[in-house]
């Protein structure tokens, strides 16, 4: 937990106020405030901290390793599907949970599952950043399609139901595929990019709904522990603001780029068809 240790010791910096109140101390010098030794390169809107590269990757991992084992996430052997859309979340999060599994021995079985809706040129691109996540952190892939499970793909539920309310089939489908991927490859947990910023989102959404049950259920780490097979949010903790951040300062920040990209002509597609 040398993280830990080291944000113990950056909050010790903190410097008391007339009321009696402590708040971080803000360098004029932009030197981390964890390592006092290189550059601050971004300032954390957790802590409000200035902190390096370096660090960062160390705090930012290192969190998502205490949330896993604060909450008995998983048990060594487990076999772990990690649902893998292409995007930002959960590209950081196949490569964080690969990265602390052999590092701290987590003992578990690791796989990306991703589902192809059968929308032309919706999934092409981002199932492409699964792939190559498949090889970039040694994960093996499995892509599950609508049309092996349910035996259509959304562009023919589309042609048949027309424009309307096809996003409810495709919803229905999205979460039961994940769940039947998962169960034909023998997994016993799948784990999800959800962040802190979705979950506050879903607690809003429960709030204004009037759902209690849901709102009850929206903020705990895992669920469906009564299914077949429990859904965990590693990211619980997360904000989005330092996914970007990992990603962005990382390598993987051409990957981002090009999520960005194939977003936005998704976007442009629906405006121009709708
Ligand atoms: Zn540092």
């Amino acid at each position: 937990m040398e993280a830990a240790g080291a944000t113990a010791g950056a909050t010790a910096t903190a410097t008391a106020t007339a009321d009696g109140s402590s708040k971080p101390r803000r360098s004029s010098s932009r030197q981390c405030s964890i390592c006092n030794e290189r550059k601050a390169a971004l300032k954390r809107p957790k802590t409000l901290e200035q902190i390096c590269r370096e660090c960062f990757y160390v705090v930012f991992e290192e969190e998502i390793h205490k949330a896993i084992v604060d909450s008995h996430l998983f048990r060594p052997g487990e076999r772990v599907a990690i649902g893998a859309s292409g995007g930002k979340d959960s590209t950081v999060l196949a490569y964080v949970l690969s990265h602390l599994n052999r590092r701290h021995n987590y003992g578990l079985d690791l796989f990306l599952l991703s589902v192809d809706e059968g929308i032309t040129g919706y999934r092409d691109d981002s199932l492409e950043t699964v792939k190559r996540n498949e090889v970039q952190y040694g994960l093996p892939l499995k892509i599950v399609s609508y049309k092996d499970l349910y035996g259509w793909t959304m562009d023919e539920i589309v042609k048949a139901i027309g424009m309307k309310n096809n996003c409810t089939f495709c919803g229905v489908f999205r979460r039961q595929a994940l769940d039947r991927g998962a169960a034909l490859m023998k997994a016993d947990k799948i784990v999800t990019g959800h962040n802190a910023d979705d979950i506050a989102e879903t607690v809003i959404l429960n709030i204004l709904r009037g759902d209690i049950a849901r709102l009850s259920r929206c903020t705990l780490i895992t669920t469906g522990e009564d299914g077949p097979i429990p859904r965990c949010k590693p990211f619980k903790y997360t904000y989005e603001k330092e996914i970007v951040s990992r990603m962005l300062i990382s390598k993987s920040w051409t990957t981002f780029l090009q999520n960005a990209f194939t977003l936005l002509m998704h976007i442009v597609d629906l405006l121009v068809n709708s």
